[in-house]
């Protein structure tokens, strides 16, 4: 818990995370940049005329993988929603924060993007401490100045690529989008950059929700970056142990690589810490130690409490077998749901306060609203003509207005049902109004209320 320390005292210890190389790194490397490929491609990627992925808030509709989910489609944004939480459920029961680590925008952001840049213009660890040194000079402001612009930009641009999932970025990039939304970009390019410029590491340590839970979601044999304090312990120098020639040594030289290249400000060698996000920067800098001093093995790795005292792994474990059960319904449901989808989603409402009224020609009318919602094609393709039909009713007739609904939007209509009177033969005649586009066929049940007795 040393970050909390050093920051209980109300004074912040800024930290100055060296630059490592190493397969991990690499494995971020890969993975930021495929996740920022996604965040910045995505929102351009359209299929059938309809965004891959955009949450249209402002006309209730969501847009995913070609197809346009609506209010009524709740129950699947329900099991995605599900589906994400489960996820990163079970992933943390296997992998603990290799969410943190390797795909949190915050990580993914300030490793690849900010901390090059930082370096780029103030040097490596040791020059941007000696910079700091010298807190207010004319080579102090020339350089932070020239790094909070660029901080600016980034975030102003991922500001940008975010809400390009809430808004056109056509619009968004050429300056014709609505000022709530550039209203809305200003607000979290502003959040972003205080957190690349100061808040950094702070955010995952107070303020992200996951890390605080994560420690619930882990069990022994979830997998964490551990130093292998069997094999590392007692530490000493090159000096101590040249001090101290009849003391028996383990394996790390304290040469405290581990805890320079921390971008948490930790030292792993501490044990367990939440601060720890499981980057795996500390690895590599070992490793690298371990290389170059002939360790027989790095004394800090991803592994798990279990491994470490020898026990066997286990991948099936209560927690993995609920979590993965849970996510395999999910998707069964999912699947099937989608499977029986339509285009058109069609509601068929009664209108409040009315039963059923008898006609001058002796026909009996029931009116109700239909609200047709037409999720086939995009925003500006040509409206869909509804014809409607009543299925189960003998002799019965619709009276409606022409019904054309544009893609993406819905209709909502008054729609009236005559039967003649002789064709009824009890109160209540349940049936079903197919609803008819070139494209789909929906059928949804209604009732025909007759009055029976008084028309008998
Ligand atoms: S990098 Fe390895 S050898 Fe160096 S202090 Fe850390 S654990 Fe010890
Ligand atoms: S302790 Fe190691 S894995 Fe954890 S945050 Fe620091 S460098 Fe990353």
């Amino acid at each position: 818990m040393a970050v909390l320390e050093q920051q209980t005292d109300g004074h912040r210890e800024w930290v100055y995370a060296a630059r490592v190389k190493g397969r991990f790194q690499k494995i971020h490397r890969w993975s930021g940049w495929i996740l920022m490929a996604f965040l910045v491609g995505v929102p351009w990627i359209h299929i059938h005329g309809r965004p891959l992925l955009r949450f249209d808030l402002p006309g209730r509709r969501l847009y995913a993988l070609g197809a346009t989910f609506t209010p009524q489609d709740a129950i699947y944004i329900v099991l995605l929603l599900l589906f994400a939480a489960f996820g990163l459920f079970f992933f943390t029961s296997l992998y603990g924060r290799i969410w943190c680590g390797y795909a949190c925008p915050q990580t993914v952001f300030l490793e690849e993007i900010i901390r090059p840049l930082e370096r780029w213009i103030q040097g490596d660890r040791g020059r941007r401490m000696a910079l700091d040194r010298k807190k207010f000079s004319g080579e102090w402001w020339a350089k932070k100045l020239a790094s909070w612009a660029l901080y600016a930009v980034v975030a102003v641009a991922v500001s940008l690529a975010f809400l390009g999932f809430f808004e056109d970025p056509r619009l968004l990039w050429t300056g014709r989008a609505s000022r709530g939304a550039y209203a809305v970009a200003a607000f979290f390019a502003f959040a972003w950059f205080w957190d690349f410029a100061w808040f950094r590491e702070q955010f995952c340590n107070y303020l992200c929700p996951y890390a605080r839970f994560q420690g619930a979601l882990t069990d022994d044999q979830s997998l964490n970056v551990m130093y292998r304090v069997r094999l590392a312990e007692p530490r000493g120098t090159k000096k101590e142990r040249k001090a101290h020639p009849d003391q028996d040594f383990g394996l790390c030289i304290d040469c405290k690589k581990c805890v320079t290249v921390c971008p948490a400000g930790i030292d792993i060698r501490d044990g367990f810490q939440l601060e720890c996000i499981a980057c795996g920067r500390c690895v590599d800098a070992c490793e690298g130690v371990a290389a170059r001093m002939n360790l027989p093995e790095p004394l800090i790795g991803y592994t798990s409490l279990a491994a470490e005292s020898g026990r066997k792994k286990r991948f099936l474990r209560p927690r993995t077998l609920v979590y993965g059960t849970i996510l395999s319904v999910l998707v069964v449901a999912f699947v099937a749901l989608m499977g029986s989808r339509h285009d058109l989603a069609v509601t068929l409402n009664r209108v409040p306060g009315t039963l059923y009224q008898v006609d001058d020609d002796g026909m009996i009318r029931n009116t109700y609203f239909l609200e047709v919602t037409n999720n086939h094609g995009a925003g500006d393709g040509e409206p869909a003509t509804v014809e409607v039909e009543v299925v189960g009713l003998d002799g019965a007739e619709v009276v409606a207005p022409p019904i054309e609904v544009a893609p993406t939007r819905s209709v909502k209509v008054p729609v009236a049902i005559r039967v003649p009177a002789d064709a009824v033969h009890s109160r209540t005649i349940p049936f079903e109004l197919e609803v008819r586009t070139d494209f789909d066929r929906v059928s949804v049940p209604g009732t025909f209320k007759t009055g029976l007795e008084e028309v008998n």
